[in-house]
C-alpha cells in the first residue's frame, strides 16, 4: 500500500482528486504541524475528527514531528504529541522517536535508540484508540538495528516502521544497506507484522523494497520530484532532456494526455499528478505479481530497462549481489 504524504494547506493535488481520481485508500499527515497550529489544534481536540478536517474517510496515519526534530528543537514532549494523535482519531500514530543520521557514531546511535525505546514504551501505554507504530532506529549499525527490532517485538507492537533509512537512498540506487536492514528485520520479526519504510518514494525502488518484505510505503516524493522537474517512470525518474525515454513510456494518465509534448515537465501540479499515477500503477503491479508469485520476473524486467537507461546505476549490481546469496 502507498500512503501519500498530504499537506492540508498546500498539497499540489487537491483532496477530491486524490480520492476520486486516484482512489487513494490511506494517507499520512504531519501531526506536529496540526498540533503546533493553535486554531487547528483546538478544532481537532474539539468535536472535529481528523477525517472531517481533511475531508477523507480512508485510513489516516500521522507522524510526530520526529523528522523536524532532527533540524531544530521542537519544545514538544513525546507524551503530548502521542496523546494528541490518539485523541484526534488517527488510525496509526507515531511516537516522537529520535532519528539517527548515517554520521551518528555508535555511542550516539545507541543513546538515541535507548531513548526511542523508552518513548515507544510510554506511547504504547498512552494509546487508547489508535495503533502505534513501533519505530526502528540504530543508524548505520546493524547490531543496533537488530536490537531495535528485538525490543519492538518484546514490547508487542502491532506495526513496525523502519526509521532513518531515507538518507541511505541515493541517486545511484545503491541499495545494499537498505537490503541488509530489511532482511535482518524480517528475520527477527517474522513474516506477519506489517512493515512500513518511512519515506521510500521512488517507484523504481518500490518493487525491490516490497520484495524484501515491506507492506507500506509513504512519501511526498510525487510532489517534491515534480517541483524539481523530475518525471517518474517505473524504470527511474527522468528529466526533460531524456526525450527518448519519455517517448518510450507513452504514459496514458490524464495529465500526460492533456499536456502537449514535453510541456508537462514545466507544470508542477500536472507533473505531481503524473508522478502519483506512476507510483499507484507500480503498487498495483506489485500486488498483481505477488498474487501470481512472479515478483522475480517483474524485478528482472525492471532491471533490464533501468540499466539500459542509467548505465551508472548501482541498483542492478547491489540487487544481484543480494539475490546471489
Ligand atoms: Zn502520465
Amino acid at each position: 500500500m502507498f500512503i501519500p504524504v498530504y499537506q492540508p494547506k498546500s498539497n499540489l493535488i487537491p483532496i477530491a482528486v486524490m480520492k476520486n481520481d486516484f482512489g487513494i485508500e490511506g494517507m499520512i499527515v504531519n501531526g506536529f504541524f496540526l498540533y503546533k497550529d493553535r486554531q487547528t489544534k483546538d478544532l481537532l481536540t474539539g468535536p472535529t475528527s481528523i477525517q472531517e478536517y481533511i475531508g477523507f474517510e480512508g485510513m489516516i496515519m500521522t507522524d510526530s514531528g520526529a523528522f523536524q526534530g532532527l533540524k531544530r528543537p521542537l519544545y514538544l514532549s513525546n507524551k503530548k504529541i502521542v496523546k494528541f494523535q490518539d485523541a484526534i482519531g488517527a488510525d496509526i500514530i507515531s511516537p516522537l522517536d529520535l532519528i539517527s543520521p548515517p554520521n551518528d557514531n555508535f555511542e550516539t546511535a545507541s543513546k538515541k535508540l535507548a531513548s526511542t525505546n523508552k518513548r515507544i514504551k510510554q506511547a504504547l501505554q498512552l494509546t487508547e484508540n489508535s495503533i502505534l507504530a513501533g519505530v526502528q532506529q540504530g543508524g548505520r549499525f546493524m547490531e543496533l538495528r537488530g536490537k531495535s527490532i528485538e525490543a519492538l517485538m518484546e514490547m508487542q507492537v502491532e506495526y513496525i516502521a523502519i526509521g532513518s533509512l531515507v538518507p541511505f537512498f541515493n541517486k545511484k540506487h545503491k541499495l545494499d544497506f537498505v537490503i541488509k536492514v530489511l532482511q535482518q528485520a524480517r528475520q527477527i520479526a517474522g513474516p506477519d507484522i506489517p512493515f512500513h519504510v518511512y519515506g521510500a518514494g521512488d517507484p523504481l525502488e518500490m518493487p525491490f523494497i516490497a520484495q524484501l518484505g515491506t507492506d507500506i510505503f509513504d512519501s511526498s516524493s510525487y510532489g517534491h520530484y515534480a517541483l524539481d522537474g523530475w518525471y517518474m517512470t517505473p524504470f527511474g525518474a527522468i528529466r526533460k532532456e531524456q526525450k527518448t525515454e519519455f517517448e518510450y513510456i507513452n504514459c496514458q494518465c490524464t495529465y500526460c494526455q492533456e499536456a502537449e509534448g514535453l510541456s508537462i515537465f514545466d507544470q508542477a501540479p500536472a507533473l505531481a499528478g503524473h508522478n502519483l499515477h506512476t507510483i499507484i500503477a507500480v503498487m498495483e503491479q506489485i500486488r498483481h505479481h505477488q498474487e501470481q508469485d512472479t515478483m522475480t520476473e517483474l524485478l528482472e524486467s525492471i532491471i533490464k530497462i533501468h540499466e539500459a537507461w542509467f548505465p551508472d546505476s548501482l541498483l542492478p549490481s547491489t540487487w544481484n549481489d543480494f539475490d546471489g546469496n
